[in-house]
């Protein structure tokens, strides 16, 4: 357990990663490969540790922790590590006969110093792949790991010393009045990644600096299922997506919008994969992790216990041990609890539709969410739901794991985020400032360009 960065000791870390930024420690790109290269090192040397803090953390197995967190992790910080050359070069412009003697080009400067504050739910993937970005970027870092996965963020703290250079990336451990004290001070931008009631307080503490940020939020994902669907794929893929990570993964299907005519059949194929997944029940199942904490856990019992739909299966929880069993509740209300905010925890409302008009109108009543599902293997029916709803991300027939789509940003829309996108190359455009950059040349002030200087005859405005 590592002990929370003593608040007074927070704007002298902040000074001194100034002072390393001004004077070009992250400048060459060499030293910014090196960088990202430690910090691969750091999770590949340590690669097991984390593995079992994950565990500790999440109840999370070794194989989800892989999949979800580490893997994607490691991939992040090698994509940086190979593009960090060519992303930083500068972009032309495309050519003009007016301009192109003037060299007109967008150089990729780093952005400064700057803060990065994640969650709990993916604590790794969160922190260290935009790290990556920004040190590609060539900042200076400053990252805050979640107090609510402490396992994790203690090894984060532990590790990251000893492998990236002190004038380069800090870590700040601690919870609201640490994160209130960075808060407090200017950054040349803001990376908060968790709920968006914190990120309005994210919001307006860097307003008062002008500071830029980038919001990765939350939100109700929605899943259309079209009645002539795949139903067992749909059923697999919804279940899996939903209780991994026990429910707390922002882009986790939240909610279902079940036509009528296949509900029945649906909900079988549910109980289904259900026992598939769990034979022997998802409390003694290794497969099945746990909520953060008790807190968490025992936010999930009072919606359970407040819902007035029906539970098919689960309902059952522990709060001691932070165990909330997968939990199909149907017969839901628009207006039920269940409905109300993102549920964040291995609760699936299933939400009766007549058809899929309907099921559209239900998505466009809420704030747009960080992805839209759809399961369907008919195009029209696709992009009908697509065309006519907005979020961060529209996918079809997958979950989450669009995460890790090469070349895909990964970010949300309004209540769900803003201020770009992360994963690969989008991690090292929001911690970049696309500068524009023209090289006067004397000579075109013989040509056309002279008609600007005073005085403004009237032979020049003609000419
Ligand atoms: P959270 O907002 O409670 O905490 C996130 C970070 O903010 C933590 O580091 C925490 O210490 C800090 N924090 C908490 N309260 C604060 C306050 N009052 N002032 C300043 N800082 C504060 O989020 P969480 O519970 O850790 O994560 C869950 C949320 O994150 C969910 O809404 C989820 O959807 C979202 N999320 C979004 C993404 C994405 O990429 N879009 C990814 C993961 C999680």
């Amino acid at each position: 357990m590592v002990e929370p960065t003593a608040v007074d000791e927070i704007p002298k870390i902040r000074e001194e990663l100034q002072q390393s930024f001004l004077a070009g420690k992250m400048r060459p790109i060499s030293y910014r490969r090196e960088q990202i290269a430690k910090l691969a090192h750091m999770v590949s040397d340590h690669q097991e540790e984390f593995t079992q803090a994950m565990n500790a953390d999440l109840g999370r197995s070794a194989t989800e922790a892989d999949f979800l967190d580490i893997q994607p992790t490691l991939r992040e910080i090698s994509e940086a590590y190979h593009s960090v050359e060519k992303w930083s070069k500068p972009d032309r412009v495309p050519f003009s006969l007016n301009w192109f003697v003037m060299s007109p080009s967008i150089r990729k400067d780093p952005k400064g110093m700057v803060l990065i504050i994640s969650p709990f739910n993916f604590p790794m993937l969160l922190i260290l792949g935009p790290l990556a970005g920004a040190l590609a970027a060539g900042c200076t870092v400053v990252i805050k790991p979640s107090e609510l996965s402490p396992a994790i963020s203690g090894l984060i703290a532990k590790y990251i010393p000893q492998y990236l250079d002190r004038d380069v990336c800090r870590v700040v451990m601690g919870a609201v009045p640490e994160t209130t004290k960075l808060l407090e001070l200017p950054w040349d931008h803001i990376l908060y990644t968790g709920s968006g009631k914190v990120a309005k307080v994210v919001l307006s503490s860097a307003a008062k600096h002008l500071t830029s940020v980038t919001t990765e939020l939350g939100g109700k994902n929605p899943v259309v299922i079209d009645p002539k669907s795949d139903l067992k794929l749909a059923a697999r893929r919804i279940m899996w997506g939903k209780f991994a990570n026990c429910g707390q993964t922002c882009a986790a299907p939240d909610y279902l919008l079940v036509p009528q005519e296949i509900e029945e059949v649906f909900t079988k194929e549910l109980l289904d994969v259900h026992s598939t997944f769990y034979p022997e029940g998802p409390r003694k199942s290794d497969s099945y992790p746990r909520m953060a904490t008790k807190q968490h856990a025992l936010r999930m019992k009072k919606l359970i216990e407040e819902t007035n739909g029906k539970i098919i299966i689960g309902g059952e929880t522990e709060v001691e041990d932070r165990f909330i069993a997968p939990t199909i509740v149907k017969n839901i209300h628009p207006n039920d609890i269940l409905m109300e905010d993102e549920i964040f925890g291995p609760i699936l409302p299933i939400v009766t539709v007549k058809n899929v008009d309907e099921a559209i109108q239900i998505i466009n009543k809420r704030e747009h969410a960080l992805t839209v599902y759809v399961f369907s293997q008919d195009a029209t029916f696709r992009n009908k739901v697509f065309d006519n709803t907005r979020s961060g991300a529209a996918i079809a027939n997958e979950m989450v794991i669009y995460h890790a789509t090469d070349g895909l940003p990964f970010g949300g829309v309004g209540a769900s985020g803003s201020g770009g996108a992360t994963t690969g190359k989008y991690n090292f455009d929001i911690f970049t400032h696309s500068r524009a950059t023209l090289v006067g040349r004397g000579f075109v002030d013989t040509l056309v360009l002279s008609g600007r200087y005073p005085p403004h005859t009237p032979e020049k405005t003609k000419a």
